[in-house]
């Protein structure tokens, strides 16, 4: 059985302070998890290394929200995946529709720090959504099959169950988002699925871990989690109070018990 994904970006949110209590609160919770279920949190940069010391990276993995795809050099305001993995980081997310919308992250600097990571043994989590207007228009599926095969450009077969995909609507995420549906969430991923298995067959297709993100809460969790192309839940704001990510988890922990 495929293990079941619970993991939380703090976006610009949090210090010092409030990142040590978080981990603290979460901590037992995050042991006491069955090791079918994996959890993982994505800090911003500045609190990376606190967090590696305070965490237990077997228990919990560490994430970065961005990364250049060079290893070096000139690129004033960057993070290559070099210092990532200094600082302890696993996980490196990509493509995040904050970063598309606002920082020019395009198909093309996704498909790069997807190659890169890769070839630095990050596993890169790549986010992928669509707009209100393409839901409108019914491109939904198209949009984001698109952006998954650029994002997965020249990836080799024995690469790509290295990779985590999250489906994440940006019609869904952030406040005042709609979460979708637990139909509409299955029907993107199993076009995931579909072309991933187009690109690289069954049983690889089967082996990628699939994630949906965007308004998750704690009544909505289950239903998504028990979804046949849901792996597991990639989720902001419910998951920033400690207490939130540790209910996340007993749901995910439920689904292993029968
Ligand atoms: C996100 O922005 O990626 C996200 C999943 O946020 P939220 O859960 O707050 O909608």
């Amino acid at each position: 059985m495929k293990k079941i994904w619970i993991g939380t970006s703090w976006k610009m949110n949090k210090d010092a302070a409030s990142a040590a209590s978080w981990a603290a609160a979460v901590e037992q919770a995050v042991e006491r998890s069955d090791g079918r279920v994996q959890p993982f949190v994505i800090p911003p940069f500045p609190y990376l290394s606190q967090m590696a010391q305070t965490i237990n990276a077997e228990a919990i993995q560490l994430g970065a929200q961005n990364m250049c795809w060079q290893d070096s050099g000139a690129f004033t305001g960057e993070v290559s995946p070099l210092m990532l993995k200094d600082c302890g980081v696993s996980i490196v997310e990509i493509g995040h529709s904050e970063r598309r919308a606002m920082f020019g992250e395009t198909d093309n600097t996704v498909n790069l720090k997807v190659l890169a990571a890769l070839k630095h043994g990050l596993t890169p989590l790549v986010c992928v959504g669509d707009t209100a207007d393409e839901k409108k228009w019914s491109v939904s599926v198209e949009s984001v099959v698109r952006q998954v095969k650029i994002a997965l450009f020249d990836v080799p077969f024995d690469k790509v169950t290295d990779v985590i995909l999250a489906y994440e609507p940006v019609w869904a995420i952030g406040e005042g988002g709609t979460p979708a549906t637990k139909e509409e969430a299955e029907t993107v991923h199993r076009a995931i699925r579909d072309a991933l298995v187009e690109c690289y067959g069954q049983e690889t297709a089967d082996s990628v871990v699939l994630l949906y993100g965007g308004s998750v809460n704690l009544t909505n969790a289950s239903e998504l989690l028990d979804q046949v192309n849901i792996d597991g839940v990639f989720v902001g704001r419910t998951a920033w109070d400690a207490e939130g990510y540790v209910e996340l988890l007993s749901i995910a922990n439920s689904k292993l018990e029968h």
